[in-house]
């Protein structure tokens, strides 16, 4: 066994495999580039090396320096990670040229394989069903023109040398094919220099089902099932599971032996992913086969108990393989979210930025593979996946709903990402009765958002939260208070029941609370549901709150913004106003008059006496927000901005009285 490995590869893939090679007992190099010199797997790694600036060609694509490194730095043996280097053979043959062993298929495979018309050259001879196409690039647009005609629209042109997805173009008819393929042709080019392109026919609503295979030195190669891996957007996965609601019995093992077969054609050793398309009828093709550890592999792990890194790592050490397909036993389910810096609003654009609060799910049959923490930065350079989020479950009604209450205690701020929109997938009914489809996003998903409204519980539970977070809140500023209350005659009692009106952006709750802080039981009533409640306490630092609701228990996660909630939960983010009957009088009395575009002033809701000036001017204030406080009818309450803004000129002083519509604050512009 190796003594010490080098990670050509950087973020979570690389903590991946750093924490089997602790297991094994294998000490570990990390390299990093200038920006990544702060990231949790360097900190992990046993020793670490820069290797040049941060933009991947003069570091994790510079197979020069990063054989340097491992030569120098006594290792036995390169882990390639996915991405990068991973399916280069060029890489793998300077590897095996250092004196080193590559923890991945031969170069010969990789060569073979790598190339799409190549393997699927290969499928057609070993007897796999492949996409019909024509088998080898066009020429040119009237070659083109023609195969199109010959294989029917729609048609798909795909780049030979092509992956993640980049290249791929959708041709409806004889009209789009001079636009799509000059445009192909360009961006291959620059993508992998190389301008082959071929046509296939365009499966429409296929289902993607990919066989996790792995084979040894020996001769020995078995599949570890299938993987669904249907929810994409531009052509890459999302969310992934395993089993399949598509696949049964006879045809996993078929398909099973298929890519085994494949496989055994190419040589192959190591651990692979040949990739299928299923359609409508169940016919399945084979699309290509990934020469490496794949981005979705913790699900396989996760039904089948087995390390894939480790059986990686073992059958290039020379061992063979010690299980036989019988001994493989897939036990319930798991799916597996992307956690990833993009934008799913502005049409999934990459994002960047420093992390600047971070908290991860934890929990039984959750399994969190992480790239970052607080205070790393998410470049431009490398790609946008963060964090993988999978979860377990006896079947997979329990899968999905165990990755749920996971994401929504997954806390990360300061940068963009789609947790709450991967959520949101998770949580939409298609997607529990497994009806999907590549075009799961297109079809239910508009702009990032569910073409469908959540769902009325779902709410009602979100209010809850807000409500209880709020409440609390209120009560300790009361109490801090009370010392100096001008009322004698000790305590209070504290009322039993709390009425709040709160408003969303698209609702109105009535919500009554009867109960108390003390045993944190609560009888709540939205509108006119009623709920039981248990509310342990928050966690202020991780911005969560674990509320039991009939027993179940639920995670939400809530932030401040000002005296207003924000709350996610099932990938619903809302902002919540929570008012007492009396403030919501006066709010709701204020916003029907108020024009919200052009009034640059605040009015004087009713007659009464200023308590307090909150604000003063130049500040800068949000819509909601506690400006003033009045007195009336012996009663205190808060007057809220009508907008957001800078605070011009504060007309109003403490003390002096007011009547309705009077001029108290003015705002800027
Ligand atoms: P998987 O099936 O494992 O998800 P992908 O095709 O999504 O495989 O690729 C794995 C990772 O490598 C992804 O993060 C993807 O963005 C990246 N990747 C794959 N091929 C390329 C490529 N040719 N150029 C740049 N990045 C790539
Ligand atoms: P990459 O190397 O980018 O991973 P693939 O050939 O694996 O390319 O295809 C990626 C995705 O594109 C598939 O999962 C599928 O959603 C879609 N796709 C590829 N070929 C076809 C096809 N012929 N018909 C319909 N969808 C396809
Ligand atoms: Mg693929």
């Amino acid at each position: 066994m190796f003594d010490k490995i080098l990670i050509a590869n950087r973020g979570e893939i690389a903590v991946r495999i750093i924490r089997t090679c602790k297991l094994m007992g294998i000490k570990t190099v990390a390299v990093y580039s200038e920006v990544d010199f702060r990231s949790p797997y360097v900190q992990v790694a046993d020793e670490s090396c820069l290797i040049g600036p941060a933009r991947a060609q003069d570091s994790f694509l510079n197979p020069v320096k990063i054989l340097e490194v491992a030569v120098s730095l006594g290792c036995q043996a390169v882990h390639p990670g996915y991405g990068f280097l991973s399916e280069n053979p060029e890489f793998a043959r300077m590897v095996l040229e250092a004196g080193l062993v590559f923890i991945g298929p031969t170069v010969e495979a990789i060569a073979l394989l790598g190339d799409k018309m190549a393997s699927k050259a290969l499928a057609m001879k070993t007897g796999v069903p492949v996409v019909p196409g024509r088998q080898e690039p066009v020429a040119n647009l009237d070659e083109a023109l023609r195969t199109a005609k010959e294989i029917g629209f729609p048609v798909l042109l795909k780049p030979a040398a092509g992956g993640g997805g980049r290249g791929m173009r959708i041709v409806n008819d004889m009209t789009e094919l001079p636009g799509a393929l000059e445009s192909c042709r360009i961006e291959t080019q620059k993508s992998f220099g190389d301008d082959r392109i071929f046509v296939e026919r365009f499966i429409t609503r296929p289902r993607h089902i990919e066989i996790q295979i792995i084979g040894d030195n020996f001769g020995n190669i078995i599949h570890l099932g299938e993987r669904e891996c249907s929810i994409q957007r531009r052509y890459q996965k999302v969310i992934e599971e395993t089993p399949s609601r598509a696949i049964h019995g006879s045809l996993r093992n078929e398909m099973g032996k298929i890519a085994c077969d494949l496989a055994r054609a190419a040589g192959y050793t190591s651990a692979g992913t040949v990739e299928f398309i299923l359609d409508a009828e169940k016919n399945y093709y084979f699309l290509e086969m990934n020469t490496r550890l794949q981005v979705e592999h913790p699900v396989t792990e996760l039904v089948t108990g087995l390390d894939l890194v480790e059986l990686q790592i073992r059958i290039a050490a020379g061992e063979p393989l010690n299980i036989e397909q019988e001994d493989v036993l897939i036990k319930g389910w798991a799916i597996e979210a992307r956690i990833c810096a993009e934008d799913p609003s502005r049409g999934f654009l990459p994002t960047t930025g420093m992390i600047t609060r971070y908290a991860i799910p934890t929990g039984k049959n959750v399994r969190v593979d992480s790239g970052i923490d607080a205070g790393s930065v998410i470049t431009i350079h490398y790609d946008s996946l963060l964090t993988k989020v999978s979860a377990w479950g006896a079947n997979r009604e329990e899968a999905r709903k165990t990755l749920i209450r996971a994401l929504n205690g997954y806390h990360v701020e300061g940068i963009t990402t789609n947790l709450d929109f991967v959520n949101s997938i998770l949580s939409h009914p298609a997607f529990a009765s497994a009806e999907l489809s590549t075009n799961f996003i297109d079809e239910h998903f508009e702009d990032g958002q569910s073409r469908i409204p959540p769902s009325e519980q779902d709410l009602h539970y979100m209010t809850m939260a807000a409500v209880l977070v709020s409440h609390t809140r209120r009560n300790l500023v009361r109490d801090s208070l009370r010392p100096m209350s001008p009322h004698v005659g000790g305590a209070e009692p504290t009322p039993t029941i709390h009425k709040y009106v709160v408003r969303t952006s698209h609702n109105v709750f009535d919500v009554l609370l009867e109960g108390s802080e003390q045993n944190r039981r609560w009888n709540v009533t939205v509108n006119d549901k009623q709920y039981k409640v248990v509310a342990p306490e928050f966690e202020y630092y991780r911005r969560r709150l674990k509320l039991y609701v009939d027993g179940i228990a639920n995670m939400f996660r809530l932030q401040y913004l000002d005296n207003h909630i924000k709350a996610y939960f099932c990938g619903i983010v809302r902002i919540f106003e929570i008012y007492t009957p009396l403030e919501w009088g006066l709010a709701h009395f204020m916003l029907r008059d108020i024009k919200p575009v052009k009034e640059n002033s605040l009015k004087c809701p009713m007659p009464g006496l200023i308590t307090a000036v909150i604000v003063e001017e130049g500040t800068q204030v949000r819509k909601g927000q506690e400006l003033l406080r009045m007195e009336s009818m012996k009663m205190e309450s808060a007057v809220a901005a009508p907008r957001d803004g800078q605070i011009d000129k504060v007309l109003a002083k403490p003390g002096q009285t007011v009547d309705t519509d009077e001029i108290l604050i003015t705002f800027k512009e």
